[in-house]
């Protein structure tokens, strides 16, 4: 959970070499930003600023452009003097000449800024264009009420998408809920109030929103600006150095700027309502949460959960019971939560209602060792702590055991579960060389958390959050706690009891209420409010004078207590148990952004046989794949077709999802259509003892027995064989007998 919640870390923090596919043109090299760390006054401030490449551009074009006037001078005042014509055509290619190298000059500089580590802009829209229209095409998803025109942030999963979301969510349940025994619940959606007041949700959950001054409509405050930024960055060769370094500063500071140095950016720059271009309102916070009431009466009111987690907390003794009053035990939700996002934009990676996983681990604050830490210890992948990020350096591949000894991570649960989630994400796809573990900034971070990480996947968007893991310490239960008045502790039996010191303060009720009435109550509450230090300075006192001086906040004065009023002592006990409120380590799985990622980072294109037109492919892993083998009969006939029914019945005993085929279009059509939904296995009936099964990357194909094709296809699917351990135990198929 995160208030003022964002959806992209800065694109400027972007790294490495990589991917908008090998169909779109080669990349270009990275802009890389480095920070420069100037003292204004007492404070230190970080500046982001240019790179060399773009620096050196930047200063080329501006010359270059100085060169232009100047030339074009030259031949203004040749025409004025009517000078020969052979000068003035010459002074007019010169000009010519430096036109085209300007033009140029704003090429190059155009590509460095389109790269953000990602392939430049232009491949990146192309490439999202051919994914998303496969995905819309196949029905993987689609923007939902659409023959009503539709609702912004609201999609609806067709039949492949739920089989792939499906899927994921099994391997989750597989890898976190049965590996790690943790307690699955199941809570309602719809929350009382009084929950997420105590939460911080009704008071905190929001972002900041600009209206058209005009026309009303609504605006992300930090959106606008951002674009704004962007645009001006990409857009505008002639930006003096200060404005970049200010841009681009913007840029970097954008989630920690308050609601009045955000409404005073927008001013400054005078950005106005992008479809009207009409003046802009302050910006002000709007709560995300849906609300409703809960009843007839209107009275009660609700608000649709924003996130899962809650439902947890406010379980936690019912959980802890059930783990045997152990700790420590982790329990797990899946559900779907609500956001009444301003303006939500980009698919599935920001939309008002969607599936949420998330894990709640409890431990005890004094031990955040994991028993199971050895098996993530090794692990090696992109890390980007809070320091390499302020200094302007990229993600590294760091041992996460070396993040842990040298404190960079907080603790070893904590990095028990970031290796956990590495190994979900590559296991279901994602390229390991587009995901990074990046850590919060330290005003980032919730004051009461020690620590978080966010599993961040890039995509055609840039880096995205699609996995939050942090360390909440006790705050969440704390706060129900206090709100509810139900303790919501662990207890911890002592080898031995220990003796411990108490102070305990016992107000004179009936004395009391002689002297002050009806304030008794307030007077009472205050003398047991007192802490250690006052208590034993008002003992003191009263021993000495036998009366003194006390401040009472709810009445405003101060009134005069006697030692017949109060006694306060430290009395020695005997404590059996340790009582303390657990941390909780929270990891929390956004499954629409993880699933859209997997679409980009499983998607290629390759030419079709007669090389006229591109084919789309969705390389997923067989564990995620929404259908796990498709059966064609080669051509239309009632015994192909009979065998085909008979490979489908022991798929369906084998436990194996399919589809069977029996349109009578070209085999090499089915085989693309097949490709297209990421189908892992196509089994071709050719003949009545025999078919071919086709391995959907490489093509190719092995002849096998209509009797073991279940087997092969569930042992391939289910990894428990290789393609290329199947491939050397049954002849290979060569494919010319197929339209490829
Ligand atoms: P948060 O509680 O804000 O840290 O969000 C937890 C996870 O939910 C994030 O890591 C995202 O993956 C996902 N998420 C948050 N907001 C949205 C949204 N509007 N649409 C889709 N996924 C979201």
């Amino acid at each position: 959970m995160r208030f003022l919640s964002s959806l992209y870390s800065l694109s400027v923090f972007s790294s490495k070499p990589h991917p908008f596919n090998s169909i779109f043109t080669p990349l270009l090299n990275h802009l890389h930003i480095s920070f420069i760390h100037c003292e204004t006054h007492s404070t230190q401030q970080t500046l982001l600023f240019m790179d060399a490449s773009e620096e050196t551009l930047r200063k080329t074009l501006t010359e270059k452009q100085n060169s232009v006037t100047t030339q074009a001078n030259v031949v203004r005042n040749l025409k004025g003097a009517k000078a020969a014509k052979s000068e003035i055509d010459a002074a007019v290619e010169a000009l010519n000449a430096l036109k085209l190298e300007k033009t140029s000059i704003e090429q190059q500089l155009q590509a460095v800024l389109n790269s953000d580590g990602s392939g430049n802009s232009l491949n990146r829209e192309a490439f999202r264009h051919a994914v998303v229209n496969t995905l819309e095409r196949r029905f993987f998803y689609k923007p939902s009420f659409s023959i009503y025109g539709g609702v912004a942030g609201l999609y609806d999963y067709g039949p492949p998408g739920s089989a792939v979301k499906s899927n994921v969510l099994a391997f989750w349940r597989q890898h976190f809920v049965l590996k790690e025994n943790m307690l699955e619940v199941d809570c309602p959606c719809v929350t009382p109030e009084v929950v997420l007041k105590a939460s911080g949700h009704v008071d905190k959950f929001t972002d900041l929103m600009v209206k058209d001054e005009k026309t009303g409509m609504c605006y992300r405050a930090d959106h606008l600006l951002k674009d704004f930024c962007k645009e001006k960055l990409e857009k505008d060769f002639s930006l003096p150095v200060e404005k970049i370094a200010d841009f681009k500063h913007v840029l970097a500071v954008l989630d920690d700027l308050s609601t009045e140095q955000l409404g005073a950016k927008i001013k400054e720059y005078g950005i106005t309502a992008p479809d009207t271009k009409n003046p802009l309102s302050d910006p002000y916070p709007f709560n995300l949460m849906f609300q409703t009431s809960i009843g007839p009466s209107g009275e009660s009111t609700g608000y649709m959960r924003p996130e899962t987690a809650q439902g947890i907390f406010v379980n936690f003794n019912y959980l802890y019971y059930y783990n045997g009053n152990k700790l420590p035990f982790a329990a797990a939700q899946i559900g779907q939560a609500f956001r009444n996002e301003i303006s939500p934009r980009q698919g599935l990676l920001r939309v008002r209602e969607f599936t949420l996983a998330e894990i709640e681990h409890f431990v005890d604050p004094s031990d955040k060792s994991h028993r199971k830490y050895g098996e993530v210890v090794d692990l090696e992948f992109l890390m980007f702590p809070r320091e390499e990020q302020m200094a302007g350096n990229q993600a590294k591949r760091t041992r996460l055991g070396d993040a842990v000894s040298k404190g960079i991570v907080n603790n070893e649960t904590l990095a028990y579960f970031i290796g956990r989630v590495y190994l979900f994400l590559t296991r279901l796809g994602i390229d390991k060389e587009r995901l990074r573990f990046r850590q919060h900034l330290a005003n980032e971070m919730a004051h009461y958390a020690a620590d978080c990480w966010d599993a961040e996947i890039e995509c055609s968007y840039g880096w995205v959050e699609c996995v939050g893991i942090a360390d909440r310490s006790a705050y969440d239960l704390n706060a129900h706690s206090a709100k509810s008045g139900v303790a919501l502790d662990a207890h911890e039996k002592l080898q031995e009891p220990r003796e411990i010191e108490k102070l305990v303060i016992a107000p004179m009720k009936k004395e009391l209420g002689l002297e002050f009435k009806g304030n008794q109550k307030k007077v009472v509450e205050a003398l047991e409010a007192m802490n250690e230090k006052e208590a034993m300075e008002m003992k003191a006192t009263l021993e000495s004078k036998g009366e003194v001086e006390f401040h009472v906040c709810t009445l405003g004065k101060a009134v005069t207590i006697k030692s017949s009023m109060v006694s306060i002592s430290i009395e020695k006990k005997k404590e059996h148990q340790r009582v303390f409120t657990p941390s909780v380590i929270e990891p929390s799985f956004g499954i629409g952004r993880i699933i859209y990622c997997l679409f980009e980072h499983s998607f290629y294109t390759r030419p079709s046989k007669a090389g006229d037109e591109q084919l789309n492919v969705f390389r997923f892993p067989s564990l995620v794949a929404p259908v796990k083998c498709t059966v064609f009969p080669l051509v239309q006939n009632q015994e192909y077709e009979n065998v085909a029914e008979q490979i489908s019945q022991s798929l369906t005993g084998s436990g194996i999802l399919h589809k069977i085929d029996i349109t009578g279009t070209s085999i090499g059509k089915r085989y693309a259509r097949t490709d297209e939904l990421g189908v892992p296995l196509a089994i071709t009936v050719d003949s009545s003892s025999s078919v071919t099964i086709r391995e959907r990357d490489s093509k190719e194909q092995i002849r096998v027995g209509i009797d073991e094709v279940a087997a092969v296809v569930k042992a391939v699917t289910e990894g428990q064989s290789t393609w290329t351990d199947i491939q050397q135990r049954y002849p290979a198929h060569s494919s010319t007998a197929v339209d490829e």
